[in-house]
């Protein structure tokens, strides 16, 4: 079996002005993905998503670095090929855009090796801890109102409702506005549920602890990336000095990087990003490595239903460590900001039990792109 074609494609929905949101470092107007699909001489496809907001830069590594590389390639070698893939770009693509562009290649490779063997990739991953997973949603942004406290409360008891237990807020807007929303927040969910933060990377170290210090009393689950990803030190400051888990990975890459955040023990979470660190070859490594520090893996979740579907069949081969007879269950992250290409880009459903997610036993991604979509949304070059 051989590769015969690479397409790479980038999507963008634009958002009415009323779905506008915000987070610390941007505000967003439209939603952007690229996505990838590999074509075999058997008939049989792969497609894969990356992660990350320059799309189009993703499409012209894929167009013009990897393709040729590719092309003739058995799909089967998806460690070989991440190696040739990789090793071809190190000197100027350790990080960022080259490596999401291969995280794409990747799971459009054991996509095609799932359709091959007919089975879902989970089954190739290891096999299966799980056949629900339970959600916990990533909302709670800044929107265009004039009461953003009474904005936040009404969407965080939405959730409530839908009876989650856990739920992240956003911040990075403010040390003190920050500390309000907070407090507005927890008053609004009560003592039981999961309230995790979400700064952004807006905060240094110092300013981090003086927040974590004061949202302590307001029993927050993790702090997620208070500080930009390249501080290691300032991660080890803000763990010595705050009681509440930090949690970091989704601007991290490889395992390469995961490997400092992890040894150095910098981080109680990591949240690597399958469609960003390399795929399912690198994020199996990832796992590994943080199983031997036993530091646990929540992956970072964004983008379209095609990265949905990827991460669903991780989700089902995700291990525990340690082992116990009542773990904490894995958790997938997912995403309740307006997003068209979440709802339509595949033929499949989603099947949905209350707030859990049935991982799908289909072969491969087990979704089938929905064509008239792809076209709807795809803007660029061909
Ligand atoms: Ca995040």
């Amino acid at each position: 079996m051989k590769i015969v074609d690479v397409k790479s494609y980038v999507l963008e929905s634009k958002l009415k002005p009323e779905q506008y949101f915000t987070w610390a470092q941007a505000k967003v107007t439209s939603r952007v993905e690229a996505l990838l699909e590999i074509f075999t001489d058997e008939g049989v496809s792969g497609i894969g998503e990356a992660f990350g907001f320059s799309p189009m830069a993703v499409k012209a590594c894929a167009d013009h670095s990897y393709k040729p590389l590719l092309l003739g390639e058995n799909p089967l070698d998806t460690n070989r090929l991440w190696d040739k893939l990789y090793t071809a770009t190190r000197m100027e693509g350790q990080k960022g855009v080259t490596v999401q562009a291969l995280s794409a290649v990747d799971i459009a490779l054991w996509d095609i090796k799932g359709k091959i063997f007919k089975t879902p990739v989970a089954n190739l991953l290891g096999g299966r801890y799980r056949e629900w997973v339970d959600t916990y949603p990533t909302g709670l942004y800044r929107k265009d109102v004039k009461n953003q406290t009474a904005a936040l409360v009404e969407e965080a008891r939405g959730y409530l409702d839908k009876g989650y237990r856990a739920m992240k807020l956003k911040i990075g807007f403010g040390l003190e506005d920050d500390l309000g929303k907070i407090a507005a927040i927890r008053k609004a969910i009560g003592p039981q549920i999961r309230l995790m933060l979400d700064a952004n990377c807006a905060y240094n170290a110092s300013e981090a602890i003086w927040l974590g210090q004061r949202a302590e009393k307001f029993d927050i689950f993790w702090l997620e990336e208070p500080i930009p990803p390249e501080d290691i030190q300032g991660h080890l400051e803000i763990k010595e000095k705050i009681k509440i888990m930090l949690a970091s990975g989704e601007s991290e890459f490889t395992r390469y990087g995961f490997r400092d955040l992890i040894s150095k023990r910098a981080v109680d979470i990591i949240q690597p990003d399958l469609c960003s660190v390399g795929g399912y070859s690198e994020m199996m490594k990832i796992i590994a490595l943080a199983s031997t520090w036993n530091i646990r893996c929540i992956p970072h979740v964004w983008g379209t239903a095609v990265g949905l579907a990827a991460n669903l069949q991780l989700q089902a081969a995700m291990p525990h460590f340690p082992t116990s007879l009542n773990p904490e269950q894995s958790l997938i992250e997912f995403d309740r900001t307006p997003n068209p290409l979440r709802e339509e880009l595949v033929e499949e459903r989603f099947e949905m039990d209350g707030t859990k997610m049935k991982i799908p036993e289909r072969p491969g991604l087990g979704v089938t792109l929905n064509r008239k979509a792809l076209e709807k949304y795809r803007i660029g070059h061909p």
